[in-house]
């Protein structure tokens, strides 16, 4: 089952392997309406898809997906709708994409450690975008032969509590929620079935959250019918995308794959302030 939207992607701005022109380029060519950028700590890829989209029948959501929580708590926030250029949103993530960039190198310094030394200048030229991630450490295992795959390097090292593994210094979601809607977005909560749901789900509602990931390609059936529940009793509307980062290691294109309604995008347009 696929849809004509994706609300979920990735291009080289952040950890994708695809350029917002690819990714324009395979959406249209799929006829999908909607396509929501989303890409790790910036809106760069997102300004740029929305410029290429413009005068063709795809209209480009700006978005942003942005960690928060810390060592006991990790989460993903999806923003959308937001102004790619509202000042209090870049300063944010200007600050992030830094501390990503010192807590990669300390997680290369760990593996270097361990006995898997990765060239640094490796990394930085896998990571073609601005936003470094650990999938461009993983990528460089990958190529010196220390793990078969992205998977390989995430479930043995790379991975939460694996021994290369440094967690994020916290930030507060509800400080995100706020900058997300001061720039005009709205917020969800991205997979929730990967993620676990946050303790204090409660909380994030009461400070704005709009929208729960419903629809994702790690989340089974049972998730989706759970996780359709907790949106209905919160108002959340329920959203999905495929998490595009590039074609699978099976060459698949996820791209509009999971079956989001339509009317998804007018609902959480709704909801954006004005
Ligand atoms: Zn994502």
């Amino acid at each position: 089952m696929s849809s004509r939207l994706d609300l979920h992607v990735h291009t080289t701005a952040s950890d994708g392997l695809w350029s917002p022109a690819q990714v324009v380029h395979e959406a249209l060519a799929r006829g999908l309406r909607y396509l929501a950028i989303t890409d790790h700590e910036t809106t760069r890829g997102a300004m740029e898809a929305v410029a290429l989209a413009r005068g063709t029948p795809l209209e480009v959501i700006p978005g942003v997906e942005i960690s928060v929580g810390g060592a006991e708590e990790e989460l993903d926030l999806l923003g959308y709708f937001v102004d790619p250029t509202h000042p209090d949103l870049l300063r944010l993530l200007e600050g992030m994409r830094a501390e990503r960039v010192g807590r990669i190198q300390a997680m290369a310094e760990r593996l270097a450690r361990l006995g898997m030394p990765v060239p640094w200048e490796r990394v930085l030229e896998l990571a073609r975008g601005d936003v470094l991630g650990r999938p461009h450490l993983a990528r460089a295992m990958v190529e010196q032969g220390y793990v078969a795959d992205e998977a390989e390097a995430f479930r043995r090292w790379l991975g939460r509590g694996r021994p290369a593994y440094i967690p994020r210094r916290p930030v507060d979601p509800r400080e995100v929620l706020e900058i997300i809607r001061a720039a005009g977005g709205v917020a969800a909560l991205a997979h929730p079935g990967r993620s676990g749901l946050p303790r204090d789900l409660e909380g994030l509602w009461r400070a704005g959250l709009v929208g729960l990931e419903v629809f994702h390609p790690d989340h089974s059936p049972a998730d989706v019918t759970r996780l359709m529940t907790i949106a209905r009793i919160y108002d959340l509307v329920p959203t999905g995308g495929s998490d595009f980062h590039g074609p699978g290691p099976d060459g698949r294109i996820l791209l509009g794959a999971m079956p989001v309604p339509e009317h998804t995008v007018e609902r959480l347009r709704e909801r954006c302030p004005r």
